[in-house]
């Protein structure tokens, strides 16, 4: 399966390229969805989590409290790296079986921390959204009750906007109207679409 791996900072327009891509038939694979649900109630991952932090990591319905999760993980970088190292597998594989079991061409996978991961290895194509910070700022603000200064820390947390670039094979610039963005998602549509055939035709 020919596989696109989409990724850009908070605000850049994540959301509004992978919608288009959806509109226009392709199966959409949320990374941030799939972490949550490989922990879900019933999951063996949650269990083993479970198994190293105590019952006391589950809310009282059941499910994995993710805010204690995180307090606990921020505190300590050896629980850090075992969540890390349980975690990363899993979403993975699970984003491969549900790439095998889509239909259409290709697959794109939304992945927002793709350049924090440092695992970016294994797509057909890296494609980057971009903006520069102060439409990142103004749009965020814009779009949830942040303060800018919440929005400049958040923005800090992230990869610098030379680090996304760096690992882009295509770059989408998202400052212009929502129309400008869609007529280039149409464009690579195409284009993804005749390099996903050449692929298996290569076969
Ligand atoms: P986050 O990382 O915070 O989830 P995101 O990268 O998914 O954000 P979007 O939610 O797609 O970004 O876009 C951020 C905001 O900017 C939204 O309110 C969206 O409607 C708006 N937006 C995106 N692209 C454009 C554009 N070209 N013109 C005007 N507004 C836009």
């Amino acid at each position: 399966m020919f596989t696109v791996a989409l990724t850009g900072g908070i605000g850049s327009g994540k959301t509004a390229v992978s919608d288009e891509f959806a509109r226009l038939g392709v199966t959409v694979i949320d990374a941030d969805l799939v972490a949550r649900d490989v922990v879900a109630k019933g999951e063996p991952l949650l269990a083993g989590i479970v198994e190293r932090f105590g019952e006391s990591i589950l809310l009282e319905n059941g499910e994995l409290d993710r805010k204690a999760l995180r307090t606990r993980v921020f505190e300590n970088s050896r629980d850090r790296d075992w969540l890390n190292s349980l975690l990363h597998p899993a979403i993975r594989k699970r984003m491969m079986d549900l790439a095998e079991a889509a239909n259409g061409p290709y697959v794109l996978f939304a992945i927002p921390l793709l350049a924090e991961s440092g695992n970016t290895r294994g797509f057909d194509r890296i494609l980057v959204v971009d903006v520069p910070e102060a439409v990142q700022l103004q749009r965020t603000t814009a779009r949830d009750s942040i303060t800018r200064e919440q929005a400049q820390a958040m923005l800090a947390a992230q990869a610098s906007r030379q680090e996304r670039l760096s690992i882009a094979d295509d770059i989408v610039e998202n400052t212009g109207s929502l129309e400008d963005l869609y007529r280039h998602i149409r464009q690579l549509h195409k284009n993804y679409t005749t390099l996903a055939r050449n692929k298996t035709n290569l076969r």
